[in-house]
């Protein structure tokens, strides 16, 4: 069977590119080696970023039907136990909290109504290749070996996909690499409606965060480099508990609470690691394409994003009939000139937030100081505002503010 272009993968990067490419007519085929709905290993942290691509996808307001918690800004904590909540300055929500296993098969099922052809539970394992260029992918279908061939791939896969790893674009450096353990606790207390990044000793360099979901229900997670945790042989899930069971600012929240899921982990691919993600007949999108923030380990704002931009650049390949790489590599050149920016500042962030001192000094700060405190709700509501956050002038300020 042929295709104008197959995607392969149906989470946030490969439904959101599925959805904007069925709507320029094209012929599109959404694979996936589950049955919709499924889980996926998140924070759940749905941004603002992520909102506009849903706003413009035109489901935004299907998650006002579905399980979820609004979010109007951020909770942070430093190492020497300050909490301070930041606002976000907004009238309307800018994010919300949405379990992945809901949210995913609203955007997936999006999708298959804008009439790409889905295929659920194919499994695949190779990519066709005509001499250089892709042209399709293989896999298992209910036990069968099946085919599909394509002017273009999309590998939306995630972070252990087949795609980058057969096109030799897999971001396994340590350095650029975030683990994450999360599980759910229902019970927890002292939520508000802002998520919580907590810089706790026992984290650092890491963070420990509660999403909140409704129903005093909460995404409770602990996130830090490959590099520092084969280091410093660390037990992600262990360093969780200890917080949980023991920090003075947590016990008393979770004394009450009660876990109701087991721990998984998986990986964050950080944007940090600038991989080749277009070439012959393909690009690769969202995790594939190694996009995770450095800083938040948000990454589902940058996979719908990736998807939206390989979309127009595809639609155009198709226009030009032209699916060479140098066509194709518009859409890595076009993603970067929108996150490139971010992505350096924030990598300086997740440098500085490894550091205790600075930590303990700026969210003391914020504590005290309606100007550090606007810089931060700034940086939260408009990504290309983080870099404020590491101007060494912001830094002076914060002190004498
Ligand atoms: C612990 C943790 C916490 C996180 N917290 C947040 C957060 O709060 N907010 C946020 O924005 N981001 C967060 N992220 C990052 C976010 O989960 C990812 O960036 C996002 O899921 C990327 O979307 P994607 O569509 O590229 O990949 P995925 O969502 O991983 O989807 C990939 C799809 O490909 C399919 N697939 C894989 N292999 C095959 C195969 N061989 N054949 C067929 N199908 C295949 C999978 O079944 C899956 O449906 C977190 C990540 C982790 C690990």
């Amino acid at each position: 069977m042929e295709f104008d272009v197959i995607v392969l993968g149906g989470g946030p990067s490969g439904s959101s590119c599925a959805s904007f490419l069925s709507k320029t007519g094209r012929k599109v085929l959404l694979l996936d080696r589950a049955k919709f709905p499924r889980e996926k290993t998140c924070g759940d942290g749905i941004s603002g970023r992520s909102v506009s691509v849903l706003r413009e996808l035109g489901i935004l307001d299907q998650f006002k039907k579905v399980e979820h918690e609004d979010m109007f800004g951020v909770t942070f904590s430093s190492p020497n136990g300050i909490v301070v909540p930041v606002a976000a300055k907004a009238k309307t929500s800018p994010g919300f909290v949405c379990r992945r296993e809901v949210f995913d098969n609203v955007v997936f099922n999006h999708a298959k109504s804008v009439s790409a052809k889905t295929l659920e539970g194919f499994i695949a394992q190779d990519l066709i290749f005509d001499g250089q260029r892709v042209v399709g992918v293989k896999g298992t279908h209910e036990g069968k070996q099946v085919e599909f061939k394509a002017k273009v791939v999309v590998g939306a896969d995630g972070a252990a996909g087949i795609t980058a790893r057969k096109l030799g674009s897999v971001n396994d450096d340590p350095a650029h690499q975030c683990s994450g353990v999360r599980c759910y606790y229902e019970g927890v207390e002292g939520m508000e409606d802002k998520i919580e990044l907590h810089f706790v000793k026992e984290a650092i360099p890491g963070y420990f965060w509660i999403f909140p979901l409704p129903g005093k229900k909460a995404n409770v997670g602990l996130g830090m480099m490959v590099r520092d945790i084969k280091k410093n042989k660390v037990n992600l899930q262990k360093i969780m508990f200890d917080i949980i069971e023991n920090n003075p600012t947590f016990k008393p929240r979770f004394a009450k609470a009660k876990r109701t899921t087991e721990v998984k982990s998986w990986l964050l691919p950080y944007a940090t690691k600038r991989t080749k993600i277009a070439g012959d007949g393909y690009v690769l999108v969202g995790d594939a394409a190694s996009l995770i923030d450095p800083f938040t380990g948000e990454g589902v704002g940058n996979a719908l994003i990736s998807g939206k931009i390989a979309a127009k650049v595809i639609n155009e390949a198709f226009v030009e009939n032209d699916f060479s790489e140098k066509k194709l590599s518009q859409y890595q050149n076009q993603l970067f000139d929108l996150i490139g920016g971010e992505i350096n500042s924030n990598y300086r962030m997740q440098k500085l937030s490894n550091n205790p001192f600075l930590l303990n000094l700026v969210i003391g700060r914020a504590a005290k100081s309606n100007y550090v405190k606007g810089v931060i709700s700034d940086a939260l509501l408009n990504p290309h505002d983080h870099a404020k956050l590491v101007d060494p002038l912001f830094f002076f300020k914060a002190l004498f503010s």
